[in-house]
């Protein structure tokens, strides 16, 4: 049972749209998130190590929702709502209180385009009203004639290894059932893809790991891929840095020295990682014909 809290404001305007995500504003529904993956950007001593026993619901979320809305749609400031960015729009609990799809029935009716980013199965109980609002959205006047959609559906993924997951993405959906949900969206006509993030080094950043994502994710009709590697925060015990060095340790041992030497005085892995990464994912991005943006 979550704990119940009042928000101020539920519908936020980002600063600037986000080239991969086009989040011109987010909603959470929730506070914190159950799926509770180890390298989540959200940990730290407010949400605790088990994420799922500071979850909170926005008592108050439609209702302010309604409202934002309403005004921003008079003045004409349609943009694209990503869902979520600090949760996972379809927790498990989702399925009972239906909060996201509830919002999803305000954005239909107030036309904003959007974009779920999720890591469950869950969305496609909402596939009906993703259609509609892929009908009948406003874009924002930027980008009216370089999107054509209205409605984006990105699955998450750090790998596609189901026993990977179980390790580092303890409380969501497996790979596996993810890659089938999208192919089952991408056959209803909605435009789907992946966000790959955040990659595992040395695990799930492997030349034929990432080979094997792009194959998976391919032949699941993903229509665009947005690869990344991992960041890591922290030395408190709920911090994620702490938390997937530990993982390593117990999991994968002889990569505990290595991890030790990308991490140790940082949060980010070295430049020429990077490099060499995105050498690689753009390989791949070629390989499979699969673009590393929406448009
Ligand atoms: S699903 Fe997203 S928000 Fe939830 S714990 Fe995982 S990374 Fe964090």
């Amino acid at each position: 049972m979550p704990n119940v809290i009042q928000v101020k404001s539920i519908l936020n305007k980002t600063k600037r749209r986000d080239p991969w995500f086009l989040d011109d504003y987010t909603i959470n529904a929730y506070s914190g998130c159950s799926f509770n993956c180890l390298y989540c950007y959200i940990r730290g001593s407010k949400y605790g190590i088990h994420m799922e026993e500071k979850l909170a619901i926005k008592e108050n979320a439609l209702e302010l929702l309604d409202k934002q809305l309403f005004n921003r749609a008079k003045k004409g400031q349609y943009g694209i709502i990503v869902m979520s960015s600090a949760t996972d729009p379809y927790l498990h609990f989702e399925s009972e209180y239906r909060l996201t799809r509830q919002m999803l029935e305000l954005i239909l009716k107030y036309r904003f385009p959007v974009h779920i980013i999720t890591k469950s199965d869950l969305v496609v109980r909402d596939i009906d009203l993703l259609q509609q609002i892929n009908e009948n959205a406003i874009l924002p006047v930027d980008l009216t004639g370089k999107l054509l959609h209205k409605t984006l559906v990105t699955f998450s993924f750090s790998t596609v290894d189901d026993a990977i997951a179980s390790i580092f993405e303890p409380g969501a959906t497996p790979p596996s059932i993810r890659v089938e949900t999208m192919r089952n969206i991408a056959a209803t006509g909605l435009y789907t893809g992946v966000s790959m993030m955040p990659l595992l080094p040395y695990i799930s950043d492997t030349a034929a790991h990432l080979d094997l994502m792009f194959k998976t994710f391919k032949e699941a009709a993903a229509r665009y891929v947005f690869p990344a590697t991992i960041t890591l925060f922290g030395n408190g015990t709920a911090d994620s840095k702490t938390l997937v060095l530990r993982a390593i340790e117990k999991h994968y041992p002889h990569l505990l020295d290595r991890y030790h030497q990308l991490f140790a005085d940082a949060t980010q892995l070295p430049a020429y990682y990077n490099n060499a990464f995105n050498a690689k994912a753009s390989e791949l991005c070629n390989k499979y014909d699969i673009p590393n943006r929406i448009f």
